[in-house]
């Protein structure tokens, strides 16, 4: 079909391969909506790119692309110290560079610092921050964060098998982050988003804490007005129910997330925050934060078959913990989605925030 023919050509030229499917329809219907939106803004008079009226979807794909990434044997688990872990942080920040983010500490998206226990090794967090609509980085600021390291090798379990991949454990998560941080580019808000990805998470929150320690940080930290931590336990299924970690005492955050939530056919209940994350040393910092929990209940899934789809897939700190062809993303297509319409509202300038 020469339509197709000439979405290929035009999609090809005009999209990044990474977040593009490669089946003629996908490709057809992507090219009508581009053909759309050009017609749109052929007739607008003025005002800002109709392009982004184009409505921006959750990309499943990329994000299982990416996670797998992350999560493949070549990054051995992305362990503390090592040359993958340090292939992960700069793989991060060139996705970060390609969706225009810019350093928030120092020149540099990739953000040294020493720990005490390694004083002769620099290793490095991931910083950005996606300007807002009108092309500024200052003012209130929304935050999203995943963390970039894992376990490394290790003890290998019963088949022999050493290297701790943490595909829920965070490479997924980290996918995830990326997906809401490419569909705030093509949308961006009032309030720019700051996207943090910590290192040694796995060594009680070093990362976040060495970034919290700069001199600079207080300028930037105060005006954080909500921080979510997204980390394991993307489900296998669409969770329901959600614990929002962080959003007790209630904040307008928390509200958002809850009312998003609901809009879903959901339910939440808030706790307050508990060291487990990087988004706590920020919550002590007065930071109001978020960090969803996916409950026991899922979409169409008796309380049978969600206990087998855990056995099957949720592998905390193991080496068993990698993707697989059978992993469905059903679960991760819900929560990425739902966190990119709470960063994409909370980062609206009318919303009162804190
Ligand atoms: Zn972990």
């Amino acid at each position: 079909m020469a339509l197709n023919r000439l979405a290929v050509l035009v999609s090809r030229t005009l999209f990044p391969a990474r977040y593009l499917s490669v089946t003629p329809g996908r490709r057809l219907r992507l090219f009508l909506g581009l053909a759309h939106g050009l017609v749109l803004w052929g007739c607008a008079p003025s005002g800002p790119s109709t392009l982004t009226t184009v409505p921006s979807r959750v990309d499943t794909i990329a994000i299982e692309a990416m996670a797998r990434e992350f999560s493949s044997d070549a990054m051995r688990g992305r362990g503390p110290w090592t040359a993958e872990n340090e292939m992960a942080a700069r793989l991060l920040a060139s996705q970060l560079d390609r969706l225009g983010a810019r350093p928030l500490f120092g020149k540099s998206l990739l953000v040294p610092f020493v720990a005490q226990a390694r004083p002769q090794d620099t290793v490095f967090n991931v910083v950005g921050v996606l300007p807002s609509r009108d092309g500024a980085a200052s003012g209130d600021l929304i935050g999203i964060t995943a963390h970039l390291d894992h376990l490394g090798v290790g003890a290998p379990d019963a088949s022999g098998d050493s290297i701790y991949n943490g595909f829920l454990d965070a490479a997924l998560p980290m996918a995830m982050v990326l997906d809401v941080a490419r569909r705030y580019a093509r949308s961006p808000g009032d309030r720019p988003l700051v996207v943090m990805f910590f290192n040694l998470e796995e060594q009680r929150l070093l990362g976040s804490k060495a970034l919290l320690e700069r001199p600079d940080a207080d300028a930037i930290v105060s005006r954080l007005r909500l921080l979510i931590g997204v980390d394991a336990g993307s489900p296998a299924g669409e969770a329901i129910e959600w614990q929002l970690m962080g959003g007790l005492p209630m904040h307008a955050g928390a509200h958002l997330a809850d009312s998003l939530a609901r809009s879903r056919g959901w339910t939440t209940v808030t706790a307050a925050v508990r060291p487990i994350s990087d988004v706590f040393p920020f919550a002590a910092r007065g930071v109001p934060v978020l960090f969803p929990i996916p409950g026991k209940k899922w979409k169409g899934y008796t309380e049978g078959e969600r206990d087998e789809a855990m056995r099957r897939f949720d592998h905390y700190h193991q080496p068993s913990d990698e993707w697989r062809p059978d992993f469905p993303l059903i679960g991760t297509a819900s929560f990425a989605d739902w966190l990119w319409t709470i960063v994409g509202s909370a980062s609206d300038g009318r919303r009162t925030l804190k």
